[in-house]
Order: C-alpha cells, then structure tokens, then sequence
C-alpha cells in the first residue's frame, strides 16, 4: 500500500471554505516558513478511502479474539467511550474554580474510594499516565521512605525472573539496582532463594500476583513477610487485575503499593500507546511521600517525592474506570475476575492434550504452553504457531515471554470472550497441531492469508523504518 505522501497529487485538495473576503495578512518576515510545509495533497475521497484502507489492514479486539497473554486485551464497553466524550468532562480545565467541577471532583473522590477498596490500600494518586509510570512512582516512595529512616545501605530491588520487562527497568531509572531471583520449578517464588538475597540492603521486592506464568503464589504471605522482616517494602505489580479483583486484595497480600493499568483493567482500550493511567496506591505509612499536584492532594507535600505528570494525570481514563465499576458494581467485579479464570481455564483444557500447558495445576487469567517438544520432533517454533494463528483469523497470543519457558505462547482468552469465540480458538489451535502432523514445512510459511506476510522480523527490530523519508 503506498504511503499518503507518495499518493498526493500537485494541486489537488479538499478545501470547500469560500475566497476570502478581507485583505490578507500577511506573517511577519520572522515567522513565515522560508519552504512550503511538506503536506500531502489529495482529494477528500483519496484521503477518506486511504484511511479506510489503514483502518482494514489492522487487526484489534473489535475484529477478533485477541489472546495477548500479560496484556489483557479485552473488549471494552461503548457506553464508557461516550460517557468519557462528554463535554462536561472533555472541556474542564484543571486550573477552573472549583466551584465548576463538582461533577469531575466527584468523578476522582469516588474512583479513589472504588480503587483503593479493590487494592486495599489507604491512598491512591491518579498522576502516571502508565504501568510503568506508576512502577517508577511507587518505587520512589520506597526511597522517600528509606531515606526518611536515613536507611541509605537499602539500594536493591528484587524481581523474580518471570517480572514483566517493566519492573528491573523501572527499578533502575529510579535508581536502585536489581537483584534477580530464579522462579522454582513450580512458576512460583523460590522461597529459599528469596531468603538468600534479602538484607540490610533490600529496599524491596516488585511482584506480579498472579504471576506471569498465570499462577497466583500460594507463599505469598510468608514473601510479604520475608521481605518486611528484613526491612524491605512490597510493590504489587497489578497492570492486570483481572484475576483477582474484588476476591482479594493485594493490600491484603502483604503490598505496601500498588498499580492498576486503568487502560488494561478498568475500560480504557490499549494498544496504540495511550492515553493510559497507571494509578498508583499505598498504605498509610507511605502517603507523606505521594505527589501532591492532584486535586485531592494527601499531604502537605512537604516530603512528597514532586510531581511526576501535572494534575491529576489522564483524567478522561479514569472516568471510564469509574464508569465501569458504577456498572458492574460491588457484586459484579469479582464476576470479571471469575470469568477470566474461568475462560483460561477452559481454554487452557481444551489444548490439553495437544499442546500441553507449561505448569501443571488450574491457571488464573492466563497460561503458558511451550513448543518445545513440538519443536524438537517437528521443527515447529512458537513463531510458526503464531503466524498459522493470523491465517485462522485471530491474533496470535504473547510468544516467547515469559524468558523462563522455551518456546512459550502465553494465551490470555480475558472475560469477554463468549464459549463460542474460545471454542473457535481452540479449533484453530487443534487443526493447526493435525498441519504439524502432516506437513510440518508449510507452518513456516504462514502467513499466506494475512496482508503482510512475514517480515524480517530482526531487520524490523533492528533497523525499524519509522520515518518517511522524501526522495
Ligand atoms: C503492561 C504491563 C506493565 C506495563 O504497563 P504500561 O502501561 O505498558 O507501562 C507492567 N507490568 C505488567 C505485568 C504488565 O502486563
């Protein structure tokens, strides 16, 4: 397909204003571009129909089942959408009298108190605008906090080997540095391992619960209490909650802080890199150290770590997460999180026998199935695998991720999917295992139905083209 800039025609364009009437006025000299701007010209039907085009050659939750495991791609409601476009909400200014935003005011207080019950925690700050956001937020706390004890020696943070990429990055840009323990052969903390590398020098551990894996840690009391008892604080990785939310509380768990991916969890669609919230939660002990630019500032800032993003962050995600909770309310939240362990569940049963799932036992939201075997009898990866799913019309899930199971796919159904959308899978998946048997050569060459077939994929990685560059 061509780029816009490689269709547009000299002359052609889409204006309908009338001539202008009025004597014109010219920029001053200083100001005035020395070139024309580079713009493309076409028609306003080429336009229309060029990003008609665009729009057809991407695959998203609205075209199909998109199993992205450790990203919960799930299929958000409408109503949110609109209820975040309405002028009340899109026009505010965060600097009005407060007097005009009794409606937007009460949007925060309430979401406050809706998140900070589900997380168990005494605070909640709407500024980062991610997941990651929030984890570099919430792990400053942990400094200001150190550093209020003058505990300088606690410079370490520990992430288990199944984290998201996310956590030891985040850790370093706030300037600790990492320590790495091995998961046990059960996808779960090695508690031993654990006990071994905490200190005097422990400022804290980041976890996922459930884990990347889809296993939710049964030790994780005795975890929270290993670190605390050495000195160290609990970060709760909660980008995605759907497992859990309204059946237990990460505050519960052991967590001093918490974040939630209000644009993973809570309604706001993801993908196309933002907006997103990564609102971030603490307990009481914490809260001298939170940002204090919001609107309902929880201290008087005076050990506040400063701001990390101005007022109270993307606020339109977080009426979307609020209009969600309204909706399902206290006895439906805990339904998400049954139905999402309930899905992966059966999916994850359903493949079974051909394509084994990489730990035993019942998953939470999602799971991993490893090819390895397939791999060394068949020559199949888990690339293969994928790109045969493009062809049968669904998105392939997460594949080689988490790093701790070879030739991974990591398949997360989420709750919105029907019985029938996850028995379509699954016979997508099977029928791929019979193309295995029979002609194991030809998965390399899938995709043959999609747009775009195979990429180089390192070339793409390495050199990415991401810039149109005028001859
Ligand atoms: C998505 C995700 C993150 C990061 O969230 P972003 O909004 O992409 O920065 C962190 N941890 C886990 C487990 C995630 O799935």
């Amino acid at each position: 397909m061509k780029l816009i800039f490689e269709k547009t025609k000299p002359g052609a364009g889409c204006s309908v204003l009338p001539p202008c009437d009025v004597p014109e006025a010219p920029l001053p000299d200083w100001a005035a571009r020395k070139k024309p701007a580079r713009l493309p010209a076409l028609d306003e039907n080429q336009i229309s129909r060029h990003y008609s085009a665009l729009a057809k050659r991407v695959f998203g939750v609205n075209d199909g089942f998109y199993p992205l495991g450790s990203c919960t791609m799930k299929y958000n409601p409408k109503l949110n959408e609109e209820l975040a476009g309405l002028p009340g909400f899109t026009g505010v200014h965060p600097l009005q009298p407060d007097h005009t935003t009794r409606g937007c005011r009460k949007v925060l207080e309430l979401a406050s108190q809706y998140l900070r019950e589900i997380a168990g925690m005494d605070a909640m700050n709407f500024e980062p605008a991610a997941g990651a956001h929030g984890e570099f937020a919430g792990l400053l706390l942990f400094k200001a906090y150190h550093e209020s004890r003058k505990d300088a020696a606690r410079t370490k943070i520990i992430v288990p080997d199944s984290a998201h990429g996310t956590n030891p990055a985040s850790a370093v840009m706030a300037g600790f540095s990492v320590v790495n323990i091995a998961s046990g052969p059960d996808g779960c903390v090695d508690l031993d391992a654990l006990k071994a590398v905490t200190g005097p020098d422990t400022a804290g551990l980041m976890l996922t619960n459930p884990n990347t894996v889809g296993l939710f840690d049964p030790n994780i009391l005795e975890i929270t209490r290993i670190v605390h008892k050495a000195g160290g604080l609990n970060y709760y990785d909660g980008a995605n909650l759907n497992a859990i939310m309204g059946i237990v509380r990460p505050g519960d768990m052991g967590f001093d802080v918490v974040h939630f991916n209000l644009h993973k969890s809570f309604s706001t669609p993801h993908g196309g890199g933002g907006p997103g919230s990564g609102v971030v939660g603490c307990k009481d002990f914490l809260v001298p150290f939170l940002p204090v630019s919001g609107t309902f500032p929880a201290s008087d800032g005076a050990q506040s770590i400063g701001r990390v993003r101005a007022f109270d962050g993307n606020f339109l995600v977080v009426v979307r997460a609020l209009a969600y909770l309204l909706t399902l309310g206290k006895e439906n939240i805990p339904e998400v999180a049954r139905n999402a362990v309930l899905n992966a569940n059966y999916l994850m049963e359903k493949l079974r026998d051909k394509f084994p799932p990489a730990y035993p036992g019942p998953c939470m939201h999602e799971f991993v199935i490893s090819l390895e075997k397939l791999k060394a009898s068949h020559g199949v990866s888990a690339l293969d695998v994928a790109k045969a799913l493009q062809d049968r019309g669904m998105h392939p899930p997460t594949i080689y991720f988490p790093l701790i199971v070879h030739e991974a796919l990591m398949i997360e159904p989420t709750e919105t999917e029907s019985k029938e959308t996850l028995d379509e899978a699954a016979a997508a998946f099977l029928s791929i295992y019979d193309q295995i048997l029979e002609d194991s050569e030809s998965l390399h060459a899938a995709p043959v139905n999609t747009v775009i077939l195979r990429p180089d994929e390192v070339q793409a990685a390495r050199k990415p083209v991401l810039r149109y560059v005028p001859s």
